[in-house]
């Protein structure tokens, strides 16, 4: 169990670092006011309300010199994000002022904060579960508002609202499993079985649901891993850069990030995509004919959606015959290309060969891209409720999780099917209680919390 400790005060740049318009160096704990008393000049912040603004200058208090105009937030305990005292010294950007001050903190008595640390005082101190501590990491990281938006949404607690749904049903039916025998005069062993097999399917009908969704998630999580594939000079390249100018391409350098450098991200009307082996795509320009369709074989295995590039100006060559094939079982979009040029292959024509979509487009005369747009929007979001207020599960640890329960849950009905006995089958059913719980952190193991946390930014 996690200890209740009296904790130390902690303290961070919680802005990224750099030239930005303003830096906020965080402090919570315990002292977190006294010590910025010590080092603020202005309203004496040991008296000032909680919630409250104010103006003045960090100064050293060794020779008085000071370092920067700021304001200074106090927020005292309990109602702050740690629910502990905070103090928030918003200051002019610039490493080395910001610097300064967090060094200042440190040498009057704060200690420097872990990744993460913030955050896990939140979850330590009973504020937040541990869906919603994930959130705040998938916050700072979203790269789309979508994705931040429902990464919001978990913050708010709608995840952990139906793990524990689901969590009290169980629990519900355990205690029932005591009044039966507490009740010999009927079959307490069948009756409980029946109840256990029962709530098993009702709360495996719930995971089902929540998994359904996870495909979603990840995705807008982690971005759609788009191929874009086709023979040499059909407009890969060319497409590829259409879709990474500035305007879509996704910065991803937010830090703790690491990023692959054969992937680019790009947004495509709010859905993310993770454009595969895009080194690859450039480099079969200088090459034989032949790599095309290697270099797609290799990018095809990774793609949850094919670009399919075919030249309107030619007849389908056979290497277009097998990446037709080649691409068949995957989300598929056939690009028509080259419009602007002679009409050499039509849609009809391509149409007898695949079911996909096709759309026509001239990517050098920037002809109906936004159509293609459309058309990858749909295919992300088709069979899927786009709602805004819809809990995703965005995550690979929580989707573990839930298919751990789901499976333990199956046991249980295995097993009542089997007439094993009751309190075997209640193993199962008591193991899918604990899953279910390492999910919101109610019953997660310390070195698991620790893990979790230690993954997080510096400042969260
Ligand atoms: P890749 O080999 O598949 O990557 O093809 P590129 O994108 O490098 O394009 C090959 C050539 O076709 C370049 O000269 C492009 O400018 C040109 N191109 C690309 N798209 C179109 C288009 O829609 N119409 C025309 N006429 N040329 C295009
Ligand atoms: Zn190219």
């Amino acid at each position: 169990a996690q200890v209740l400790t009296e904790f130390d005060t902690i303290a961070a740049i919680s802005t990224p670092i750099g030239e930005g318009g303003i830096s906020i160096v965080r402090m919570s704990g315990e002292d977190a006011i006294k010590i910025a008393n010590q080092v603020f000049k202005g309203a004496n912040l040991a008296k000032v309300d909680t919630h409250t603004i104010h103006y003045g200058h960090i100064i050293n208090p060794q020779n008085d010199q000071v370092i920067d105009e700021v304001m200074v937030t106090v927020l005292r305990a309990p109602k702050t994000f740690t629910c502990e005292d905070i103090v928030e010294i918003n200051c002019h950007g610039g490493i080395v002022v910001t610097n300064k001050i967090l060094q200042l903190l440190l040498s009057s008595g704060a200690r420097m904060a872990d990744p993460g640390e913030f955050t896990k005082r939140a979850f330590v101190n009973g504020r937040i579960d541990l869906t919603q501590a994930e959130s705040v990491m998938d916050i700072v990281r979203a790269k789309t508002d979508k994705a931040r938006q429902v990464a919001v949404k978990q913050l708010e607690g709608g995840l952990m609202h139906q793990i524990r749904a689901m969590r009290q049903e169980i629990l519900d039916t355990l205690a029932n499993v005591e009044v039966n025998i507490d009740y010999p005069e009927y079959d307490a062993d069948q009756v409980t079985a029946k109840q256990m097999s029962e709530t098993s399917q009702s709360v495996i009908n719930k995971i089902n649901h929540l998994l359904k969704t996870s495909q979603q998630g990840t995705i807008l999580r982690n971005g759609l891993a788009t191929a874009i594939v086709g023979k040499p000079n059909v407009g890969k390249s060319s497409l590829l850069n259409y879709l990474t100018q500035s305007d879509k391409a996704i910065v991803t350098d937010v830090a703790g990030t690491t990023r692959d450098t054969l992937e680019e991200y790009v947004s495509v009307q709010g859905v993310p995509l993770k454009l595969i082996d895009t080194a690859g795509i450039h480099h079969t320009e200088d090459k034989v004919e032949k790599i095309g369709v290697e270099r797609s074989q290799q990018a095809l295995e990774k793609a949850d959606l094919v670009l399919l590039l075919l030249d309107s100006s030619k007849e389908l060559s056979d290497e277009d015959k097998m990446l037709i094939k080649l691409t068949e079982p995957k989300k598929r979009i056939i690009v028509l290309n080259k419009t602007d040029l002679g009409q050499k292959l039509s849609v009809d024509e391509v149409k007898e060969l695949t079911h996909s979509e096709i759309i026509s487009t001239s990517i050098l005369k920037e002809k109906n891209l936004e159509e293609l747009e459309g058309a990858i929007k749909e295919l992300f979001f088709s069979g899927i409720e786009n709602s805004n207020d819809q809990v995703l599960v965005t995550n690979q640890r929580q989707v573990a999780l839930l298919k751990k329960a789901k499976g333990e849950l199956e046991d249980v009905i295995d097993a009542v099917n089997n007439d094993v006995p009751v309190d075997i089958a209640q193993i199962d059913f008591n193991g899918a209680w604990d899953t279910l719980g390492e999910i919101t952190g109610d019953s997660a193991p310390d070195e698991l919390i620790n893990q979790l946390f230690s993954q997080f930014c510096l400042g969260k």
